[in-house]
């Protein structure tokens, strides 16, 4: 889906495609460019140079039915319910917006959708006459979510969709996307700082750091720890790390992400990593090709890339 987008500073040098059906995760810690790469599938940025197709199709080209069907086919869903929903319309009202800006369907049409809607995301009717500040955190994301799907949407972005939730209501709207992307065949992308959820519920991932992509590996790569430091650095910071995933004795991720504004030379991530060369302050790594689907951009890594 997306192409190279070379000199927008947020994201540098970033390729991946993705798939019909295939639940993509986008992690790295804040700053790392995660949210720039999903509003730049959405069409709500526009890279300064590379591109960005749907379908084949450069979003850029999309014009009239065609731009009004791609609006249709990929929905965001973020972190923040109460951001999304309007404060001072019922879920009712809320959840016929979309049918009405794309004019779908007659008043009683839009009721009985909004009625299946609800059902698919596990609401009562009795929330239809219901504004936002009368329902739970959880609930008012099951709304959300069911706005994003009002449209029969082919992709959804869900922007660190679950952050703000309890443990328990995280894992319940985890499993909600997760059946729905069965039900209907669903592209995902999961953008999350957590690589530890982001690793259970991804086919593949993408480790950004800076802008910059750092590895690309599919789920069982990643449960394994990752080949590329930054991304063993984020499993050993995080609150599950597992000693048998064969870390080294080194040190955890320390210290502030740089500025985007003046990324250090080299390796984006030599300020940081516990494994850095002197090298690394100079050379920029590529990508390495290390397996299947699986890329590295570390020096490390450089004499075993399959060529
Ligand atoms: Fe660390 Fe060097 Fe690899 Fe960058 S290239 S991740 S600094 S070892
Ligand atoms: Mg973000």
């Amino acid at each position: 889906m997306f192409g190279k987008t070379r000199s927008l500073h947020a994201v540098q040098d970033v390729s991946f495609a993705l798939q019909p059906g295939e639940i993509l995760g986008i992690v790295g810690e804040s700053g790392s460019g995660k949210s720039t790469l999903g509003k730049l599938g959405m069409s709500l940025l526009k890279p300064t140079s590379g591109a960005i197709r749907y379908q084949g199709k450069l979003l850029s080209d999309y014009r009239g039915n065609d731009l009004k069907q791609l609006r249709c086919d990929l929905q965001m869903v973020f972190q923040d319910p109460n951001a999304s929903l309007n404060s001072r319309l019922t879920i009712e009202q809320s959840l016929r917006e979309p049918f009405i800006l794309h004019k779908r369907g007659s008043k009683q049409d839009q009721h009985q959708e909004i009625l299946r809607l609800l059902n698919v995301v596990g609401l009562p009717a009795s929330v239809l006459h219901r504004y936002p500040h009368e329902l739970s955190g959880g609930q008012k994301q099951r709304v959300v979510i069911a706005r994003a799907l009002a449209l029969k949407p082919k992709v959804i972005i869900a922007d660190e969709a679950v952050a703000a939730l309890d443990a328990s209501v995280k894992a319940q709207i985890i499993n909600l996307l997760l059946d729905l992307q069965k039900e209907f065949n669903l592209s995902i992308i999961f953008i999350s700082h957590d690589l530890p959820m982001v690793q259970t519920m991804c086919d593949r991932v993408l480790v950004l750091y800076l802008g910059r992509l750092m590895e690309y590996a599919p789920r069982d790569v990643i449960a394994q720890g990752g080949k590329h430091p930054y991304t063993q650095a984020l499993w050993q910071s995080s609150p599950i790390a597992d000693p048998d995933r064969g870390f080294s004795d080194e040190e955890p991720l320390h210290g502030e992400i740089p500025s985007p504004l003046n990324p250090p030379g080299g390796c984006v991530f030599h300020t940081r990593c516990p494994r850095a060369v002197a090298r690394c302050s100079e050379v920029i790594p590529r990508l390495y090709p290390l397996g299947p689907q699986h890329n590295v951009a570390c020096l490390l890594h450089e004499a075993q890339a399959v060529v």
